[in-house]
């Protein structure tokens, strides 16, 4: 598994807080020279069991081709290329409407085979209110193309739980995307996260966060549309249709080993955690060991969040004890197998839940 961030937007988001620098052209060379560089010096912690790539941002889209070549050549050269079982790139709706179909057929050409858009909301006034730089309308024609270059294995990420989205909207939005057809659909509720332009306009009384009920109304119609529409869900977030689970994400939720390339980016070697300084201007590696009491409250939380729920045995040798059974009678915790999950309807307290076992 071998994650890359692209550190680049052309504009920021109002709810974002992830570090990325502005897109400009005279960045890319000497970023995708610190990567290729990376990429030879860490090409030994490099596991191929999975066999997965994903680029991800800040907006990986804006990477001209001749850089994104220059990195999927240097892993090659390391014993890492393609193809790909799940070759996934992040992608903004207005740099695929800008850059055209060849832009994507060129994508395809090189080995991706999963498009994840940022399609956030399908109303326009939000989106600009965002501060997204595509429309509902870009985001329809991005995804036509996408389609038309032959990737059969899309996924769209939108946002709820903002207390100027009414349910209305949102329903139309979750009708829009499914209209669409995605094979896959990553849904977020937002948080006002500490360094985003957001928590200042909610400092400054300019904004004020959902309420819980709300959230909570949105969260569930999103569930009742999307498995009436047959999709499967798989994770808290994320839903898909039978076989188009992400096979990369799913390798995080299971603790699989992964390296993560660029600055900003996370890896984990099965043991320990580390991760890149946020600066394009030699970012260095962090090493963190992880304790016992880490691992199992990794592994509790990770694998809760899933529908596959975690392992029984793993459970009752590391929870509170009486925690299970309350859980079992309240019915926030059922029992399939040998396995332990929370219900789909409990999905939205699952915090809580693992609180109290943990
Ligand atoms: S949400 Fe994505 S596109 Fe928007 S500023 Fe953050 S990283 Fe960039």
């Amino acid at each position: 598994m071998i994650y890359v961030h692209v550190p680049f937007c052309k504009s920021f988001c109002n709810y974002c807080d992830f570090y990325s620098e502005i897109a400009r052209e005279d960045k890319f060379g000497r970023y995708t020279d610190q990567i290729c560089e990376e990429i030879r010096r860490r090409k030994g912690e490099m596991d191929n069991s999975l066999r997965t790539l994903y680029f991800g941002g800040g907006t990986p889209s804006v990477l001209p081709l001749g850089d994104l070549t220059r990195i999927l050549l240097t892993l090659e050269e390391c014993g890492h290329g393609g193809p790909y079982t799940e070759f996934t790139m992040e992608v903004n709706p207005e740099d695929i409407v800008e850059r055209g179909l060849p832009y994507v057929q060129s994508l395809k050409a090189l080995g991706v085979n999963r498009i994840s858009m940022g399609v956030q909301s399908f109303d326009d006034e939000l989106l600009r209110w965002m501060n997204r730089r595509h429309s509902a309308d870009g985001a329809r024609k991005a995804f036509r193309l996408v389609r038309e270059a032959g990737i059969g294995n899309i996924s769209l990420d939108l946002i709820f739980g903002l207390s100027n989205l009414s349910d209305e909207v949102w329903e139309d939005t979750i009708r829009e995307a499914l209209a669409l057809g995605p094979e896959h659909i990553s849904c977020y509720q937002l948080t006002v996260e500490g360094d985003s332009v957001l928590a200042q306009r909610l400092e400054n009384g300019e904004y004020e966060e959902a309420d819980e009920e709300l959230c909570r109304r949105q969260y569930d119609r999103l569930c009742t549309l999307l498995g009436e529409a047959g999709y499967r869900h798989y994770e808290i977030s994320n839903f898909a249709k039978p076989g188009f689970e992400a096979i990369h994400n799913q390798g995080y939720w299971q603790r699989k080993p992964y390296v993560g390339l660029g600055p900003s980016a996370h890896s984990f070697s099965g043991r320990n955690r580390s991760w890149n300084d946020a600066s394009l201007d030699d970012y260095s590696h962090t090493e963190e060991s992880l304790s016992v009491e880490d691992e199992k409250v990794e592994t509790l939380m990770l694998s809760l969040r899933t529908a596959k729920g975690a392992d029984g045995e793993f459970l009752m040798a590391n929870c509170i004890p009486g925690s299970i059974d309350l859980l079992l009678k309240e019915g926030a915790l059922v029992k399939i197998g040998r396995r332990y999950r929370i219900p789909e309807d409990h999905f939205f307290v699952s915090d809580e839940i693992i609180r109290t076992l943990v």
